[in-house]
């Protein structure tokens, strides 16, 4: 099955994905979780773990869409604030699509978080202004995923992190061959039941098929400039964590 990405151009291929979001964008939590049966919550939870945020840091958060990484972030360095004293820390939510950040700031509030429109291959900030970039389930919608990972270096300080959490592969093809079965018939059906529309949870399965495996994609974020990459698989594989640092 093909949503049609293949034959287009890249200015056609962001403006699909777009219209895919604004689509979603309304019911965009409610199928997160019932997609994933809240597992998603535990995969965000572990990355900021990891990122271990800090009083006065200033995070951006690239296709953010309704802001749940932001706001855990914003909300663990808070609880350090609490302990030990500092500046709050804060966040700024970027996404290119504006139909998400709405649908996050009216259902669930702008908790103290920055939001700005923007395209993360174009970002529109200087050179060295972050101490941590992240973007969760946002960089297989991405349609030149070098050029994002290259902005996400560029808008990093010496010694920022990176973190990019997103759907991955499975360790084993048994495993792989029934999470396909999962997805391929049931995602599409629950994005028609809850959404009305099948189409962009078609599209949305066939962009993780699409996405590449964790290797390759360690790959590319250390020819991006990122140092110490690694990555930690979630859930057998379904979601991957991939970090790194800029040095
Ligand atoms: N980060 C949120 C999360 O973890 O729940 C939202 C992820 S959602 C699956 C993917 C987001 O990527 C959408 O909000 C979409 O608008 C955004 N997106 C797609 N292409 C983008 C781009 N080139 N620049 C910025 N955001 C983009």
């Amino acid at each position: 099955v093909s949503f049609g990405f293949e034959d287009v151009s890249e200015e056609e291929k962001v403006s699909r994905v777009k219209g895919v979001f604004r689509s979603v964008a309304s019911k965009y939590d409610l199928m997160n979780d019932l997609m994933s049966g809240g597992i998603h919550r535990i995969w965000k939870s572990n990355t900021i773990a990891r990122l271990n945020p800090q009083p006065g840091e200033l995070l951006l958060d690239c296709a953010g869409g309704t802001g749940d990484i932001a706001r855990a972030f914003v909300a663990k360095a808070e609880e350090v604030r609490q302990r030990r004293g500092g500046e709050p820390a804060m966040a700024i939510v970027t996404d290119i699509n504006d139909d998400m950040l709405l649908a996050g700031l009216e259902q669930r509030g702008d908790d103290g978080l920055i939001w700005a429109c923007a395209d993360a291959t174009k970002l529109p900030f200087p050179d060295k202004c972050v101490d941590v970039v992240t973007i969760s389930f946002g960089i297989r919608n991405v349609v030149d995923i070098p050029a994002a990972l290259r902005e996400f270096r560029r808008v990093l300080k010496p010694g920022g992190r990176f973190a990019c959490l997103e759907f991955s592969h499975m360790a084993t093809k048994e495993m792989q061959a029934a999470y396909d079965a999962y997805s391929f018939n049931v995602i599409p059906q629950l994005g028609k039941i809850v959404t009305g529309d099948k189409d962009s949870y078609q599209y949305l399965v066939e962009s993780i098929r699409r996405f590449p495996k964790q290797e390759k994609f360690a790959d590319m974020i250390k020819e991006a400039g990122f140092s110490k990459v690694s990555f930690t698989n979630y859930t057998g594989g379904v979601a991957a964590l991939h970090t790194g640092w800029a040095i």
